[in-house]
């Protein structure tokens, strides 16, 4: 008869296997950082590429599921899961750009990815020029002979440029260089790079993708050659993301279209009722991004005839938060966030003012953002 277990060795080895497939409905979270085998041939089976799953920085389920379900949506070759949106955008320029190589980018981008290709692609030996990508002749005078990349957002932040992607890919293959294009604004239920030829397209999942404001998490989906690079790159910085975050964000992606198309039509209507407003100087909200909507930030600027103080303080149920794309309605000041490592000098440049304020429209009722938003500009004229 066998030998009973003693207690140290029955509390970490349970009777009945749950490692074994239960049928659920939902995927499980693979919340483990390795993976066993039954024996060596098992253990062999893996380095043949037989069996995926060796250590979770490598490999995990649950990222697997949330790269290639963005990959579906962006109609891509290939997708990756990353830990943030920040370490998405190194993977993906990294995957093209080496040592010695140069990119040109647009110059009114995210801050943090502003600081990234100013302040830390030169320790990998990649020199970025950053010019206006709504002048063609510009990126071309820009291009050289070490250029291997254009770096863009679809929709810009925070004055909500549409980003001419059809432009941009012919350039770019004129040149023989490669596209990568920050999604995050527009996510792929409103504008897809890809098909239109955009070999890599990034997002920061932290925003739309998961929904919810609590992930930070980033995808990379495009070429299979440069999204096996990348992902290389993710494993060796380890980049990766935790299975648990890629279960929420995979969750958080399954109502993306509905989120988006309330999110849209409530931002359009909030474009068209401050636009009525005396002390809204102008507002900016894209013409036109897809026949499904364009897009749930709204930027304004401010009369000065606002106290902005009082504006912050009068703005009821809406919150302040560095942040965008929750299914709350959120005021962000990006002058003393997202684009306060900007110097005065390149803010003023790509016209962030004061009185610049950007708005995140949420899910709730169209009337009752309109109402709160124009009762708060009411209370803080000066
Ligand atoms: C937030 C954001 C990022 C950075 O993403 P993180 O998930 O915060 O690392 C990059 N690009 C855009 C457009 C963003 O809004």
């Amino acid at each position: 008869m066998k030998k009973q277990s003693s207690f140290d060795t029955k509390v970490v080895h349970n009777k009945v296997d749950q490692t074994l497939v239960q049928n659920s409905k939902n995927t499980p979270i693979y919340q483990t950082t390795a993976f066993t085998f039954k024996d060596l041939d098992h253990l062999e089976s893996y380095y043949e590429g037989d069996s995926p799953y060796l250590y979770s920085r490598e490999r995990n389920p649950n990222t697997d599921e949330l790269g290639d379900s963005i990959a579906n949506l962006e109609e891509a070759e290939a997708g990756l899961a990353t830990s943030s949106g920040m370490s998405a955008i190194l993977a993906g320029i990294l995957s093209v750009a080496k040592p010695g190589d140069h990119i040109v980018a647009a110059e009114d981008l995210y801050g943090g990815t502003h600081k990234l290709l100013t302040k830390e692609l030169q320790t990998f030996g990649i020199d970025v020029s950053m010019v206006s990508f709504s002048d063609q002749r510009q990126i071309r005078d820009a291009i050289n002979a070490r250029t291997k990349l254009l770096y863009a957002e679809s929709i810009s932040n925070p004055f909500l440029r549409v980003e001419n992607l059809t432009g941009l890919v012919e350039l770019a293959r004129e040149h023989g260089i490669k596209t990568m294009v920050d999604n995050t604004f527009a996510t792929p239920y409103l504008l897809r790079p890809y098909p239109l030829g955009v070999n890599l397209v990034v997002h920061s999942a932290t925003k739309y993708i998961g929904g919810h404001s609590d992930v930070t998490c980033g995808v990379l989906a495009g070429d299979k050659d440069l999204i096996h690079e990348a992902t290389q790159k993710v494993v060796t910085l380890g980049a990766n993301l935790s299975p648990f975050e890629a279960w929420l964000t995979q969750r958080g992606a399954k109502t993306l279209g509905l989120r988006m198309k309330q999110q849209s039509h409530n931002a359009n209507s909030v474009a068209t009722a401050l636009r009525k407003n005396n002390a809204v100087k102008h507002v900016y909200y894209p013409e036109f991004v897809s026949e499904r909507g364009n897009g749930a930030i709204v930027t304004i600027e401010l009369d000065s005839s606002i106290d902005l103080d009082q504006f912050f303080k009068s703005l009821g149920w809406i919150k302040i938060a560095p942040t965008l794309a929750g299914v709350e309605t959120t005021v962000s000041y990006p002058v003393r966030t997202s684009h306060r490592a900007l110097s005065e000098q390149d803010r003023e440049k790509v016209g962030i003012t004061d009185y610049i304020i950007r708005l995140s429209i949420g899910i709730e009722e169209e009337e009752d953002i309109i109402n709160q938003l124009n009762q708060s500009i009411e209370e803080s004229l000066k």
